[in-house]
Formats: C-alpha cells, structure tokens, sequence
C-alpha cells in the first residue's frame, strides 16, 4: 500500500517542476551517462534539498501594505554551505529559483569552491518601489528566511535588481538579529563593511580570462581577435574593457537602448564618456547603429553574450557569424542553438564556467570576512586566474578526451565534485 501511495504521489507534479527547472533536469540528465555517478546518488541531486516560500509583508509609502511571495531554494549541501543571488522581479517563482540553484551546484563545484547552490527571491516589480519600501522588504525578507540562512548554511549574494545596498541591509539585519557584526552572512557588500575589492570587476575580468584560455588552446593570439559585446552592464561592459586592455577589438556594443558596431574598432572610452553622461548607447554619435539582433549577426571572431537568456536560438544561429561564443550571462543559448553552433563549428564557452568569475571572488570575499584579513587586489586577481585556468584546463581536456560539447564538459565535471561527496558522505541516515 505505501508504495502504491509513493508512485500516486510521484505522478502529481512537484511545486517547482516548472519549465525551467525541468531544463535544468534535461541538462542534468545528459550530462549524467558521461558522470559516473551511482544511481542513489544521481536520485537525490534531481531534487533541491530545500524549499521555502515565505509571505513579505510590506508597508508601502502611501500607508497600506502590500505582500510579496518570497522564495529560497537550496540544491545541494554536500560540499558547504550554499550560495546564490536574491533576485527581484516580477517573474521570481519557486521553479526559477531551483533550476538557478542546481546551476549553480555544478558551477560552485566545477570551480572547486566549497559550496552548493541556491537561489532566491521576491516575486515584485523592484522599480516601482521606493528605496525605503526597498529596505523594509529586504530586511523583512531577512528576517523571514534566519533560520535557513547563514554564514555556514546558506550565504545570500546579489542578483538582479539587487546590489551592495540590499547586501548591506541584509547584512545589518541579520547582525542586529544576532547581536554582533555577521559580515560573513552575504557576499556582494560594500567595502566599508567586508566587502571584497575586485568584487565588482570579477565576472566581466573572469569572461575575459577563459576567451584568452580558448584563444591559447586554438592558436590564436587574444590581442588580435574582434570582438563583438552584448551587454553593458557589470559583465559585459567590464568585460568590453578589459577585452580592449588586452589588445583585441570591440567592434560592436550593445546594451537595453540597441547596438552601435564600427568594423575598425570602437573608442570605448569614448563610449564610455557618452554612457556616464546619458544614461546608454542611445543616440551616441561616431558609431553606426544596429539593432540588438543585427548586432548578434555582426561578423566578428568572439561574441560575448552579457544580457539575457535566450538569445541565440534556432531561428538566429544558423546566421551567426563568429567562431567563439563567450556566455557571460546565465543561460543567453538556447538546446537548439547550441546544436546549430555545434554543427557549424562554432565553440561555445558555457555559462557555468565563463561567468564563475563572480562566485569565485564572492567565496574569496567569505574567506577574509571569516579569517577577517583583507588581500589587495593583485592577491585576488592571481588567485581569481589561478581558479579559472584551472577549471578551464579541466572542462577543455575532458571535452577532448570525450569529444564532448564544452557544456556538457563543463556538467559533467561539476556533478562528478558532487556524486563523488555525496557518495563518500553517503546519504543520511
Ligand atoms: P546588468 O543589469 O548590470 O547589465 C545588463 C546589461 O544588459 C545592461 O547593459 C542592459 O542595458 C543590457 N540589456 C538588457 N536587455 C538587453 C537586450 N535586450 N539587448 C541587449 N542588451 C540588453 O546585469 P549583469 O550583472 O551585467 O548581468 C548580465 C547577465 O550576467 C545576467 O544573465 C546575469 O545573471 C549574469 N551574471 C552576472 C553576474 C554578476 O556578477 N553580475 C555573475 C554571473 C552571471
């Protein structure tokens, strides 16, 4: 009876079984024949270990209250503590947050960080809100979620439409809630209160990094690539300059306004005098506009995808035209397209392993809250190339021996840090 109860069960579909969590299952599970994981063990990590949805009430600015559904999900705590982004936005649902939190167990695990993955969030529209409705909500989502947060179970960081100032409420109210300073508690904070230096340029420096690791591995020389970036923002535009600081081309930008492209190289600088002053690209003056698709088209050498999801798919990749794709943002390539890349030959540095540069120094920004000693600069420049190259290393030469995707590569060596703990640990009880 309790078995025929068990499969009843299994057939009603799970809270967070929504489209994207089962394409982060459909990942998992092609990854899985090339992971040499047991089965129990591969069972378990189809599941989140955790999930919590929570009700925020808010005091608005008019008087009356509103409230959020709020969310944290929790993959795997196998390795550490756990670790990911707060994102505010009108989409944030519990199925979002898993599948963003299993992504992020492989890439902590790729990275060798110690950590599992997880996500969370408040279902609202964050730019219709106050500063101070802003602060009352995180702060009251901070509390909602004490005791599943921590500096050794679950440690928060910034995602989108959330940065230093939510991590520095955050932070206070967890310490006020304490009694003590808990710096430790998030990552992504000011530097005035433990915050890491280098923080801010990690993700775009880290872009940059693993294009210039393919670049070796193929033959070519960085400095003489062309470079198109979609994205201004803190990956794509960091990552633009640094492209440029490295002698390559940036020869097409693009940000939420549309796209500028110059064939002989843009004057980033300049570009960037024009953003400070209007607010985007829009309307900036010694370049030729294109629009956000044209600019994924543009002929170049290196595309870097530093906005959104979902923006190669199988109606634009056959159009292509360069040989590498860098994905800085989270999930900007579609199955389809990855195959059609595939096919055409062109190499596809995945999400996982090309945007970890921010995890990474968020786990440095953890260590020296912990030890409460402060490195400087070129200490965590060093240490943040010495990981990526190491993963780089590793996720190439399996992708070699195997003749796998890059992605899959990548996959495959996160869950294998994984299925090789949780196998050593065993599953409890
Ligand atoms: P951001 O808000 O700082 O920048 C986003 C940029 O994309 C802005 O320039 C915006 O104008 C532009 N943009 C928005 N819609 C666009 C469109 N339709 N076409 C072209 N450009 C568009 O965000 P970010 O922190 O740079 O994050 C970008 C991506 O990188 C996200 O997918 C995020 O999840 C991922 N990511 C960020 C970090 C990090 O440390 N910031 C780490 C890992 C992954």
């Amino acid at each position: 009876m309790a078995r025929l109860e068990q499969s009843r069960l299994e057939q009603t579909p799970l809270e967070w079984d929504t489209p994207l969590f089962k394409t982060a299952l459909a990942q998992f599970e092609q990854a899985l024949p090339h992971a040499s994981v047991e089965d129990s063990v591969a069972e378990r990590l189809r599941f989140p270990e955790r999930a919590v949805m929570v009700s925020v009430p808010v005091k608005l600015d008019e008087g009356n209250y509103h409230v959020f559904p709020a969310y944290r999900v929790q993959h795997s705590s196998v390795l550490g503590p756990t670790k990911g982004g707060i994102r505010y936005d009108s989409h944030v649902s519990l199925g979002e947050c898993a599948a963003l939190a299993m992504w992020m167990t492989w890439k902590c695990a790729l990275l060798r960080l110690p950590y599992g993955g997880a996500k969370g969030g408040v279902r609202c529209e964050p730019r219709g809100l106050s500063a101070g409705e802003l602060q009352r909500l995180t702060r009251r989502y901070t509390a909602e979620m004490m005791s599943v947060i921590g500096p050794q179970e679950d440690i928060p960081a910034p995602d989108m439409a959330t940065d230093e100032q939510t991590m520095a409420w955050m932070m206070d109210t967890y310490s006020m809630q304490k009694g003590y300073a808990v710096p430790e508690i998030v990552t992504g904070k000011p530097i005035s209160i433990g915050g890491s230096i280098f923080r801010h340029e990690a993700t775009g420096v880290g872009v940059v990094m693993v294009v210039e690791q393919a670049c070796q591995r193929l033959g070519w020389a960085l400095g003489q690539q062309r470079c198109v970036v979609q994205g201004f923002g803190k990956v794509g535009g960091i990552a633009a300059h640094e492209l440029v600081a490295r002698g390559a081309s940036v020869v097409g930008v693009a940000d939420v306004s549309g796209g500028i492209a110059d064939p002989e190289g843009l004057d980033l600088a300049d570009v960037q005098r024009w953003i400070d002053e209007q607010g985007g690209l829009e309307g900036y003056p010694s370049a030729r506009h294109v629009s956000n698709n044209e600019l994924l088209e543009l002929p170049c050498d290196v595309l870097v995808l530093a906005a959104l999801e979902d923006q190669l798919t199988a109606e634009n990749a056959p159009r292509v035209q360069t040989r590498i794709v860098a994905e800085g943002a989270n999930g900007p390539t579609s199955l389809e397209a990855d195959a059609i890349l595939a096919d055409r030959g062109i190499q596809v540095l995945p999400d996982i392993l090309t945007n970890a540069g921010g995890v990474t120094v968020s786990y440095f920004e953890w260590v020296q809250d912990l030890g409460r000693l402060f490195w400087d600069r070129e200490e965590i420049r060093a240490r943040l190339s010495a990981k990526m190259t190491d993963a780089f290393d590793r996720v190439w030469d399996l992708s070699l021996e195997r003749g796998l995707a890059l992605r899959t590569s990548a996959l495959v060596a996160g869950i294998q840090e994984v299925g090789n703990a949780l196998r050593d640990r065993g599953i409890y009880p």
